[in-house]
């Protein structure tokens, strides 16, 4: 039982039971140990790749015939959920397996999907999505960088910053204009295969406000000669669209994560109420711990069935934009006062980077700003009212 003691969703079949307790055993053994470790060098080991991959928790929704589990979105819900019960939010597998995987599935060609997918599964390849740049974020469709065509394939040239994962990438999914005149339609996705790339290069590791074990960087791409095969799909000028397309999912592990540190929140602030002691009484005897305790489980209970259900419409494939956004939106904001408020009731200890509450809080922060800004998604829900 964890905090938000809700019964199982109808999704939640007996194989994903299992998939649960083989992933909570397996992170709380290889992960959860080291994870303060990860915290401190700034960094999470490149094997971790790998063992993720062994342990069959990369890419458990890509088909079997690709190296995949053969999993659906259920089970890579079910994976994020452990890895923030565990406390690792810093990993970017779901980004690899959740969002990187599915487009080269969806739009890749059947050599595409033969070459990267069951590497990015083994955990031999780590995945990246580069869509932002310095001067391009929440308008995607403003992206400089270019693939201009060449007698044999394409020239990458630009500069892409935030990316997740981009000092251990091996497999970065570029967006970039092959039709630098046109907006949307001149948009199109190029996997760059990093090994083999002159002219690519990562930049810092940025430092950041939370999620300190995690390589967010920059990535620069001068005059990187690419073939033909490296446009995902067959034609030019899909991108905008595969990537509006693939962007509830995108929302919806975020949503997922929200509430599982909402959870993991809930959880160490109940435990460290009943011990921490002041006017001679447990901290959880105080009426104004109760409360705000109620309210927050409240609050976490309904965002989980709402959570549950948007899972439940995505599987069925008919999750909308509107929907995804609402959960991306709300969950998010949700998750930022309930680790607020959970923090205070550590007091000092709670403003302490060795309590994980402090680490929840920072990490919280950035749930309302990627994946689309919260912004975008009230803009977005807007639209459709
Ligand atoms: C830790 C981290 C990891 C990330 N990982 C990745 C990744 O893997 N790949 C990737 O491509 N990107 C990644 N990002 C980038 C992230 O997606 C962008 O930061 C985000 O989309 C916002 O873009 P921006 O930072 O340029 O902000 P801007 O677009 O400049 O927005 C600034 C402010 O203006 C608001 N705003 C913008 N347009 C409107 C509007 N039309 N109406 C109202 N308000 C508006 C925004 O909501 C925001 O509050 C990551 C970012 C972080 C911090």
């Amino acid at each position: 039982m964890t905090a938000i003691d809700l019964p199982h969703p109808a999704w939640m079949t007996e194989d994903l039971v299992l998939l649960e307790e083989q992933a909570r055993r397996f992170m709380r053994a290889e992960f959860t140990p080291h994870v303060d470790r990860w915290h401190e060098q700034g960094m999470y080991e490149r094997e971790v790749w790998s063992k993720a991959g062994a342990a069959g928790l990369l890419c458990a929704s890509m088909p079997e015939e690709y190296g995949g589990a053969g999993g659906s979105f259920a089970h890579e819900a079910v994976i994020i959920r452990e890895l923030s019960l565990a406390g690792f939010d810093a990993f970017g597998a779901p980004l690899h397996s959740g969002i990187v995987a599915p487009y080269i599935l969806h739009y890749g060609t059947e050599e595409q999907k033969k070459r990267w997918l069951p590497k990015l599964a083994t955990g031999e390849l780590i995945g990246a999505i580069a869509m932002t740049e310095p001067g391009t974020g929440s308008d995607l469709q403003g992206v400089r960088t270019t693939a201009k065509k060449s007698s044999n394939g394409y020239m990458l040239n630009g500069a892409k910053t935030f990316i997740t994962n981009g000092q251990h990438a091996n497999l970065v999914i570029v967006v970039a204009k092959t039709d630098p005149k046109e907006r949307a339609k001149g948009v199109s996705l190029i996997v760059v295969e990093t090994a083999d790339a002159t002219g690519f290069r990562r930049g810092r590791k940025l430092k950041k406000l939370g999620l300190d074990a995690a390589d967010t960087s920059e990535l620069f791409f001068e005059d990187v000669a690419l073939p033909a095969s490296s446009l995902l799909g067959t034609e030019e000028g899909q991108g905008f669209a595969q990537l509006m397309n693939e962007l509830p999912q995108e929302r919806l592990i975020v949503s997922a994560h929200a509430v599982a540190m909402m959870e993991r929140a809930l959880e160490l602030t109940i435990a460290y109420v009943k011990e921490r002691q002041a006017f001679g009484k447990k901290i959880i005897d105080f009426q104004n711990t109760q409360f705000t305790l109620a309210e927050c489980k409240s609050e976490a209970t309904i965002a989980k069935v709402f959570l549950d259900h948007c899972i439940g419409r995505h599987l069925d494939g008919k999750l909308d934009t509107v929907t995804a956004s609402m959960a991306k939106y709300r969950l998010t904001d949700l998750l930022g006062t309930i680790t607020d408020r959970c923090l205070q009731l550590f007091g000092g200890y709670g403003y302490m980077d060795e309590y994980p509450i402090s680490r929840l809080y920072r990490d919280a922060r950035v749930m309302r700003i990627y994946a689309g800004t919260n912004e975008i998604m009230k803009l977005l829900i807007a639209r459709g009212l």
